[in-house]
This record gives structure tokens, sequence and C-alpha cells, in this order.
């Protein structure tokens, strides 16, 4: 008892003092080499230093007040946590530290200066068709070059987050995207070649996600900054905008439809695809949308909602169709030299139960074939047992299903294909787990299908989503 009487005291005392402190030390927070204007309030108690809450805006982080007298935040990257509120005497506070630890970023404290540097985290990085994206968790400013076969990103004021993996593309035109600090205030990323290339700056800047396209015929990066040389790029361009005519809806009937977009030149065209909620975003670069064009046609049983959008990339005009379907879709986008054909349909085999469906489900690897291993356990092993529970599962569900291979025996891929083939398979799903040399380092699932093919791609997106 006695104990804990000199813990509350000591507790008492240390408050007394923070108190004290705080009221004494005023601290002036950078970022991006400028100081924040609100910083001008921000103090320092000897172990945190609290900004008011004008300071978040300043940094482009969200925030809402909870009921609970917390604040909630969310980075532009969607990362969200609880930060308490402190009472300090002018007005209501916030610890830095705290709401970088949730967002992400780091507060370097120079005490003898009573000033302190935000660093941004670079958080991730992804290559999706021929675009680099790269995942910070503040608004960051970068510079681009190229060396050799490479293609460098330099993101200033930040540091590499330790959960940022390197990402193997492995082609056409990119090999893999390294990461690393170049120096203790800027973060790299490297594009390895496969063939010659370049890169655009698509995002403005300053911004937390870097979208850059990355091909051949792309204006050459340069060491400036990349806000002037979007500026400068976009002049030339401009002129050879591309223009949307018509749009209409064909070929349409209870399976799908054929929404047709007919430009006056060929579009450069960039697509994205969600099944949680269903839903086709399609983007065309450099592209204008005459005003007498304001609506899309959704008078389909399977369109829910039709957008369409005036925006820009670059600098430059372009436009944005959002479709939100009524269920899972299959789609295909099929070039022409005078627009795109966005092609949707119900994927085959869909019927909305997995009753009478037949399975073919695929364990990976067997027999002397054991797959990535740890010690004594074996992928073929896991593969076998996953696919075991997955087969119950699917029965439960009224679906046949037929193992590729039921013990531990190898089999040719070839073979394992043919059995999918014989039984008339409606799906045939293969099971893998992925080895990494580090415990504890990555996590979630990777799903490969036939790319050519918009139907395994539904399915792919759907097994993803539910799983992940
Ligand atoms: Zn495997």
């Amino acid at each position: 008892m006695k104990l804990f009487i000199k813990t509350v005291l000591a507790c008492f005392l240390l408050a007394y003092f923070a108190g004290t402190v705080i009221a004494d030390t005023p601290v002036r927070i950078f970022y991006g080499g400028k100081e924040l204007a609100c910083s001008s309030k921000a103090v320092y108690d000897g172990k945190q230093i609290f900004v008011p809450l004008s300071c978040l805006e300043e940094l482009g982080i969200a925030y809402e007040q909870s009921a609970n007298a917390n604040l909630a935040v969310t980075s532009a990257s969607g990362r969200c946590g609880e930060v308490p509120l402190t009472q300090l005497p002018n007005e209501k506070m916030i610890a830095l530290d705290r709401v970088l630890e949730i967002i992400g970023g780091e507060l370097v404290w120079d005490e003898s200066k009573s000033n302190a540097i935000i660093y941004a985290h670079l958080q991730s990085v992804e290559f999706v068709d021929d675009t680099i994206k790269i995942n910070c968790s503040l608004p960051v400013r970068c510079t681009t070059r190229k060396w050799q076969n490479k293609l460098i990103v330099d993101i200033r004021d930040t540091k590499l987050a330790s959960e940022a993996r390197e990402v193997y593309v492995g082609g056409p035109i990119v090999d893999r995207l390294r990461l690393g600090q170049y120096d203790p205030s800027t973060a790299r990323v490297v594009a390895d070649l496969l063939q010659d290339a370049n890169l655009a700056l698509e995002s403005r800047v300053p911004a937390a996600q870097l979208v850059f396209l990355v091909g051949k015929d792309l204006p050459k990066s340069g060491t400036q900054d990349n806000l002037t040389q979007s500026q400068s790029s976009a002049q030339p361009a401009q002129a050879q905008s591309c223009k949307i005519e018509v749009i209409t809806l064909e070929s349409k009937n209870a399976d799908g439809f054929d929404l047709i977009i007919q430009t006056s030149s060929k579009p450069q065209v960039v697509h994205s695809y969600g099944v949680k909620p269903p839903e086709v975003e399609v983007f065309l670069k450099n592209t204008l949308l005459p005003d007498e064009v304001t609506q899309l046609d959704a008078n389909h049983p399977l369109i829910k909602s039709a957008k369409l959008t005036k925006t820009t990339a670059s600098s430059q005009p372009a436009v944005k169709f959002n479709l939100a379907f009524e269920r899972i879709v299959a789609y295909e986008i099929l070039s022409m030299s005078n627009g795109i054909r966005l092609r949707v349909r119900i994927p085959d085999k869909a019927g909305g139960t997995l009753r009478g469906k037949t399975v073919v489900i695929d364990p990976g690897h067997g027999g002397r074939e054991k797959g990535a291993c740890w010690g004594d356990l074996y992928e073929k092993d896991l593969n076998l047992r996953i696919a075991n529970a997955v087969k119950v599962a699917l029965e439960r569900e009224g679906a046949r299903v037929i193992m590729t291979r039921e013990t531990d025996v190898a089999l040719s891929l070839a073979a394992r294909a043919q059995i999918a083939l014989e039984r008339r398979a409606d799906l045939f799903v293969s099971i893998h787990c992925n080895s990494n040399s580090s415990p504890g380092s990555a996590s979630g699932i990777e799903t490969y299908y036939h790319m050519d093919e918009p139907s395994p791609k539904a399915l792919a997106y759907a097994i993803h989503e539910a799983i992940c």
C-alpha cells in the first residue's frame, strides 16, 4: 500500500512539472524544409511535443473528435487511430509523436534549438498497369532521373518505413522496384528496367501517393522538381488531347452490355476493378469531355449507378467513368483506333450458388516435390491440409469437389490440368503457400488468374477479397 501511495505521489509531481515545462518551452516544427505555420503555439513538455489541431490540417491529416474526448486521425493512405486530446491553458492540443505513430512518420527533436523536424514514411510501392505508385504517410515532393537502365525517384523529407518491401514486377518493361534510404532525409525508389523507358508524374505534388506512368514515349525525366516538370510538359501535350464524341450502350442482353466510347483519336486508358462493392473505373488520360456530354446511359439491370467526371492528370484534361454494378461482373477493355469498348458480362458459370458445380481443387506440389520448406515443415503438406479443408467447405455448399491429389504424390502440371478438363470442371483452383526468409515480415495472399480471360479474373478477385 505504501508503495502505491509513493507511486501516485511521484506521478502527481511529474504531472505538475510537466505542466510547468509546457508553459515554458515553445517549439518550432519543420516539414518539407518549411516551418509549419501552426507551430507558433506548439509546446514541448520534456517528453512529447503538443501541437494545435491546425497543424494536422497543414500536414494533410484528417481528424474528427470522437465522443470519448479522443481525436480520431486518418492519413491520406487510410491509416487511422485515436489519440487523446490534451487540454492546455489556451486550447486543446495533441501529441504529435502519437499521431505519427499511428499514421506513419518520424519526429526528430533537437533540444538545443527547440526544433523538431517531421519526416514522412515511405510505406509501400505498387506496380499496376504500367504505373508505379509510391505510398507515403504525408504529402511529399520528389525528384526523378534516369541513370543507365534505372529510373530513380528520390522522395525528400522521407524515411523508409520498416514495413516497406521491394516489388518484383517481372517485365516486360520493369523488372523490379527496389527501395532504400539514400541519405538521412531522402528515401529512394529504383525501377530496374528491362527495356528503355521514361517516367511521367501523374499526381500533383506534394501528394501522399505519387503516381508515375512508365513507358517508352513519355516526356523524359529530369533532375528538376516534378512540380516544374509537370507544368512545363502540360503545354505541348494539351495540343493533342483526344476528345470524346459519342458514348453508347450496345449489345444489351440479360448477360451484359458493351459501353462504347468513341473518341477523336486513340485514347490512353487506365482501368481498375473492385468486387467489394462491384465496380469498374476507367480513366481516359489527356481526353476532353465536351459540355454536351453530361451523363452516361445506365439503362441496364446490371448497372447500379454510372458516373462521368471531368478531371485532370499531369495538368492535362482527363475523363473518369465509374460504373457500379448490382453483382460481380467480368469485364474487358477492347482498344480501338477511335475509342474503347468496355465489355461487361455476368462471369461464365456464375449462377449465384455452388450447388451442383464441379470444382477441381489442386493441392500444389507433392511427393519428391516439397515446395517451400521451413525446417520439417513442407509446403506440399500444408497445401494438402488447406485443400482438404476447402473441400469440406465447398461440399457443405453443395459443390462436387474433385482433388488432383489426396495423398503425398508427385503430379505434373499437365496432369493436373488434364483432370480438370476430363471432369469438365466449372472451376479449377490451385492452392500454394509462399515462403519468406524473415519470419513475421510477410502477410496476406497472392491470387493468380489467366490474364486474357475476364471471368477467371472476376473469380480471382472475389476469392481474394473474401479472404483478405
Ligand atoms: Zn508452391
